[in-house]
């Protein structure tokens, strides 16, 4: 396992299997009584978020007190960043204090990159900039196995907003790595630049026609899954698209289109890493149809970052705690 979870790229195939793995295992302990197992106790995480955030940081919290970690929230606006400290003298400040992890959300592509050159502690990144966020690719894939069974020859479609989501780069790393099939699809002014060189070197599919992926084009295959991304209207300085309307015409999974998939295959599966705007890349209809994944993820978010606490900072020697609970069980 790496020291730090920067990027997707930290992990290869049997890593990500290690992660969804014990995921599987902590995931049961969303479902007890006392939510509370030895794992991280003694250990100091801290969350710093620079930028907004509700299921990450959430998650993240609750997946270090679950394992009896130390955790604390500091948001950019509540921290001297906001009278000017640099992040460097920020995060080697709470380096200083001899915490264990530092799971970072920032603005910058890179900051967490960064980050890791300069402290001790653990650094997981929670979303950089337009970069990655892999945590939400292994919850991502944690979701869809657990409706799919294996992602090997599956064929996932991801839709919307690609220049400005992180979450696409993160997955299309995970997903390829796990054997899957991924189409990309985008109107052509949010197709991210380079990605056609990227796309003919890790082997998957682009296109600017959602119906026709969706009646199974692209790849040429049917889709298993299909991945509604956020357009990121915080990011984008210029038009992109002419109106809201044309967007959710081109590119929204709208009733319809919902309707027709649906028809075509009742066991797809439709994923958001959220949040959602409804009405705009997926319908009310979607969101909540039954074959929407949404709180899954939300729900596999807890484990998931649990899973990955535990194999940077827990290692192989506290494994049998996995899944113990407090009473008679070492640290
Ligand atoms: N929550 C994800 C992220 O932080 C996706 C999004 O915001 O659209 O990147």
């Amino acid at each position: 396992m790496p020291r730090h979870l920067l990027s997707m790229a930290d992990l290869d195939a049997t890593a990500i299997r290690t992660i969804l793995d014990t995921a599987t295992q902590m995931h049961d302990v969303q479902k007890r009584e006392v939510k509370k197992i030895p794992t991280l106790r003694g250990r100091t995480i801290i969350n710093l978020f620079f930028e907004d955030s509700t299921r990450t940081r959430s998650s993240f919290e609750i997946a270090g007190k679950w394992m009896s970690a130390d955790t604390i929230n500091i948001t950019g606006k509540g921290s001297s960043a906001s009278k000017g400290e640099s992040l460097r003298d920020t995060v080697r400040t709470i380096d200083a204090m001899g915490v264990d992890a530092l799971v970072i959300r920032h603005g910058a592509s890179g900051a967490c990159h960064q980050v890791a050159g300069w402290v001790d502690a653990h650094v997981i990144n929670a979303g950089d900039g337009t970069h990655e966020h892999p945590t939400q690719a292994l919850l991502d894939a944690y979701t869809m196995e657990r409706r799919l069974g294996s992602l090997e020859g599956k064929h996932v479609a991801i839709v919307g907003d690609l220049t400005h989501s992180r979450v696409v780069r993160s997955n299309l790393i995970s997903l390829r790595r796990l054997g899957a099939d991924v189409t990309l699809v985008a109107p052509p002014t949010l197709m991210p630049s380079g990605i056609q060189t990227w796309a003919e070197r890790d082997g998957f599919a682009l296109s600017h026609d959602l119906d026709g992926v969706l009646q199974g084009g692209g790849s040429g295959r049917p889709i298993d899954a299909l991945m509604m991304l956020r357009v990121q209207k915080e990011r984008m300085s210029g038009g992109y698209f002419p109106t809201p309307r044309e967007y959710t015409v081109g590119y929204g999974l709208t009733r319809d289109r919902l309707a027709r998939l649906t028809d075509q295959n009742p066991e797809i599966v439709i994923c958001h890493p959220g949040p959602m705007n409804r009405g705009l890349e997926i319908s009310a209809d979607a969101a909540d149809a039954a074959q929407s994944l949404v709180l899954d993820q939300v729900s596999a978010g807890v484990a998931v970052r649990m899973s990955v606490l535990y194999h940077l900072l827990a290692g192989e020697e506290s494994a049998t705690n996995v899944g113990a609970t407090n009473e008679g069980s070492a640290a």
